[in-house]
């Protein structure tokens, strides 16, 4: 018999194959060996192995994690945990925190190289047909939550984020990931940020700061006193992600007859929009991409890399159809439309505190499209939509490289960001983060003069002219110095001035907090 590598007595779900199976709880003895997972019947008196009652091969694990504990759990249903595999999830009861914790860390050392691990799950149980975090009644259906080793730099030692603890509270908590004490697994570190009664900002020794950004830039180079300094920024919206509505684990592809086509929303680049269901129940908008307006078989590898951007400020892609011509492209849906719209024609004498909200949330999508090396390379209000919250998510990032119109896709072209382009980019034409930055101080300019356009007077050609010769956008009179001044600090000619998106989203929620 192979070695075993961990023995446990857990409690066993049964796996409620049918919808109609009922659900009961069995002590078995599960065994952990290198290729298989086993779990017997077994003699609690004299504590001896029975009969096996099934085993899951490794080879075939897609993940394993945590689940939340069912409402009033009783007392040895606790700390649950579930093995994912093909035919679904085996859900594992075990005595202690600590117990499932040693069984986690072993059995995803065991996986860790196999190919079909996931990056979402579910972080509830499947139970009676229906999925208890997200509601989805499809058992394949992919998971809802972000798997936070997945989440760039989150497993890292030095992984860091800054919540807001709750809008406008006052309260920013500094979360630190790390290795120290030699865990294998790590854990997170919480920092308050406190504030004197000078108005001064510090961590855990007084080391103290005007503003938050300084003290989260002296911190990404010093320790001083955390556990470790910040290395890595990790997204915190990520873990709120919407669901994904692609069909089974992993798979990008989506079958167009569960798609229902039910109004036009609009006529883009790529042609027609719709809105629509999948499945009859979820929202989803609806790209029919107008033939020979897209390069589609890279556009189709690209998606695979979209599917995986998952943030609360960014419009999720859920999948494409690529069976049939045209090939659609489903994403979330937002009610509220296109945000150039939305400025225009819905907004009315809106608060300051509103706007700058607005510009925080697209900073936020767009650190993390920065933290994952994505560039946009479009980002304008027109490629930004809104939700029926009022939430702002940014679309259509890195599509531009996609579109076949040399109009579009040509600096010189007619239908070229011009406005929204940097001099590197109207010169030679060098995108990066920085270019987006730029566009990012265009867009804001946009939102404060609720939907203007840029340099309205002037041409394409008059426009390369006079940004190259150092000239730049007015100050919007909505907008106060501090917000024009984080605009303009987008528009420094030279790409290493301006800021970062992770500068950008701490100096406005600074703004935010001191408002
Ligand atoms: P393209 O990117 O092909 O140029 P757009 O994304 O601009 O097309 O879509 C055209 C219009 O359709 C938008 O202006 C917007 O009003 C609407 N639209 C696009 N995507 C969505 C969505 N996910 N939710 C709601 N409306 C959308
Ligand atoms: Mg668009």
């Amino acid at each position: 018999m192979p070695d075993s590598i961990l023995e446990e007595i857990f409690v066993k779900r049964s796996q409620q194959k049918k919808k109609t199976s009922p659900l009961n709880f069995k002590e078995r003895l599960f065994v952990l060996t290198q290729d298989k997972i086993s779990y017997y019947d077994y003699d609690a008196e004299k504590g001896k192995r029975k009969g096996l009652k099934g085993y899951v091969d490794t080879e075939k694990i897609k993940c394993v994690e945590i689940v939340l504990p069912e409402d009033s759990a009783p007392p040895d249903r606790l700390y649950p945990f579930q093995i994912i595999y093909d035919e679904g999830p085996l859900y594992v009861f075990a005595k202690s925190d600590q117990i499932r914790k040693q069984w986690i860390n072993e059995l995803k050392n065991v996986v860790r190289f196999n190919k079909d691990l996931i990056q979402k799950y579910h972080p509830c149980f499947w139970e009676d047909g229906i999925w208890k975090c997200c509601q989805q009644e499809v058992k394949q259906a992919m998971g809802c939550r972000v798997l936070e080793t997945k989440n760039g730099g989150s497993n890292k030692d030095g992984g860091f984020l800054v919540r807001d603890s709750g809008r406008f509270t006052g309260k920013y908590t500094v979360s630190v990931f790390t290795k120290a004490g030699g865990e294998t697994a790590g854990s997170c570190r919480h920092y308050n940020i406190c504030v004197t009664t000078e108005g001064q900002f510090y961590l855990a020794e007084k080391h103290n700061f005007s503003s938050i950004p300084e003290l989260i830039n002296y911190h990404q180079h010093n320790a001083a006193g955390l556990v470790s300094r910040l290395k890595y920024i990790v997204s915190d919206r990520a873990r709120n992600a919407p669901c994904t509505a692609g069909l089974g684990y992993g798979s990008w592809e989506i079958d167009p007859r569960q798609l229902t086509f039910i109004r036009e929303l609009g006529n883009g680049q790529f042609g027609v929009v719709k809105y629509g269901k999948w499945q009859g129940r979820h929202d989803v908008a609806i790209k029919m991409v107008k033939e020979g307006s897209m390069s589609e078989d890279d556009f189709i590898e690209e998606a695979k890399v979209m599917m995986k951007l998952c943030h609360g400020n960014l419009v999720q892609l859920y999948g494409v159809c690529t069976k049939q011509r045209p090939i659609y492209i489903v994403t979330e849906y937002l009610a509220n439309g296109c945000l150039l719209n939305y400025l225009r024609d819905v907004l009315q004498h809106p608060s300051s505190i509103l706007l700058l909200e607005m510009c925080k949330d697209v900073s936020e999508g767009m650190a993390y499209l920065e933290a994952n090396q994505y560039i946009h390379r479009d980002l304008a209000a027109r490629n930004c939509l809104v939700d029926s919250n009022g939430t702002i998510k940014v679309t259509d990032f890195g599509l531009s490289r996609y579109v076949l119109d040399d109009e579009y896709t040509s600096s010189v072209g007619s239908k070229f960001p011009v406005r929204w382009s940097p001099p590197e980019v109207l010169l030679y034409c060098k995108f990066s983060s920085k270019s987006d930055i730029w566009a990012f101080g265009v867009l804001m300019w946009e939102v404060y003069t609720l939907g203007r356009m840029p340099y309205d007077r002037w041409n394409n050609t008059e426009i390369v002219e006079k940004i190259t010769a150092g000239h730049r956008l007015y100050r919007p009179q909505l907008a106060n110095d501090k917000v024009y001044s984080i605009m303009n600090n987008c528009w420094h000619e030279r790409p290493d001035e301006r800021p970062t998106f992770m500068d950008l989203v701490m100096t406005i929620k600074d703004l935010l907090f001191n408002m």
